[in-house]
């Protein structure tokens, strides 16, 4: 039985504008804060090609922290299993931006989502690259099948200004023998990275990749074979939204990845990716009503990985 996701999507349109007004749009991040928090898209994408959205699904956002899950591919596919000397694959139970586990565990930040984490992995890149940018962008072009993504200078720039909590990482791990890179040039990667802008629509397909079994996993170059692409999968599930990875794995059941821009990616494998953006996030960073979407989603569809 083919299920209906339009008719899905727009109950659950229906149903979270119903919601009390939660949450407070990302303000560390000056440039962050000044996006509408009212926005909300959803786009769901199948792995028979299939389309469906709502809302604001084709307007572009700051994907934020949705990036490291590109970054990690990357790394993953140059390094291989000796990625796991510099990063760890356990939930932190921490937030993101959290720095006290750093300076107990020997540099070596608790996973590749949290911040610490994040920035080894650029690191990774910037001595495994020739031209990280240009490989960076082309392999997240080769991947939602778009050659109109980028990212926004403004938002780097406001990141920068304020990423003290970051410089303060990269240092620390560079004291401990964990960063080969200048500090300057990993933080200003890593605020490209994150200030890139997508749509629903383009994150959802950039994801499918992910749950799709039935295609290679190569993206300008970058490739990963089936058991690789189940590890970050399984990297998502258990670290993918910092201290509530749990929360989502109980309430949703899928793969995913938050950003503080407001957007959730998450992959059913073999049957769809789905990508939602609504700014208003709760105290774990993570979008109130993102979240909320996708428990309605995997409710109503019974489409958990469990
Ligand atoms: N760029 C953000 C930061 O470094 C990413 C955080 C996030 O999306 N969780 O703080």
């Amino acid at each position: 039985m083919t299920m209906d996701y339009q008719k899905i999507l727009q109950e659950i349109e229906v149903e979270i504008n119903a919601l009390p007004d939660d949450g407070t749009v990302a303000n560390y991040i000056p440039e962050l804060a000044k996006v509408s928090p009212d926005r909300f898209g959803m786009h769901l994408t199948t792995v028979r090609n299939e389309h469906y959205a709502v809302g604001d699904s084709e307007v572009k956002f700051s994907i934020q922290s949705i990036s490291k899950v590109f970054s990690l591919a990357m790394a993953f596919s140059l390094l291989g299993e000796k990625l796991w000397k510099r990063v760890g694959v356990e939930p932190s139970g921490n937030p993101f931006n959290s720095i006290v586990q750093l300076e107990y565990e020997n540099g070596i930040p608790r996973n590749p989502f949290v911040n610490a984490g994040a920035l080894v992995v650029v690191d990774v890149l910037l001595s495994e690259l020739k031209d990280p940018e240009a490989d960076l962008f082309a392999f997240v072009r080769s991947s939602t099948g778009s050659n109109d993504v980028s990212y926004n200078s403004v938002v780097a720039q406001s990141e920068k200004e304020t990423g003290h909590l970051n410089t303060a990482f990269v240092h620390m791990m560079k004291a401990k023998g964990n960063i080969v890179n200048e500090a300057d040039e990993i933080l200003d990667f890593y605020y490209k990275q994150c200030s890139i802008e997508m749509t629903c629509r383009e994150l959802a397909e950039a994801f499918l990749h992910f749950g799709d079994n039935g295609l290679a996993y190569n993206h300008a170059g970058f490739s990963l074979t089936t058991s690789q692409v189940k590890r970050l999968n399984a990297l998502m599930l258990s670290c993918g939204f910092y201290d509530e990875s749990g929360q989502f794995a109980f309430k949703v059941g899928l793969a995913g990845k938050s950003g503080v821009g407001g957007g959730i990616a998450a992959v059913y494998p073999e049957e769809f990716a789905v990508a939602v953006w609504s700014p208003k996030l709760n105290e774990k960073g993570n979008s109130v009503r993102g979240f909320h979407s996708l428990e309605l989603l995997t409710t109503k569809t019974e489409s958990s990985i469990f």
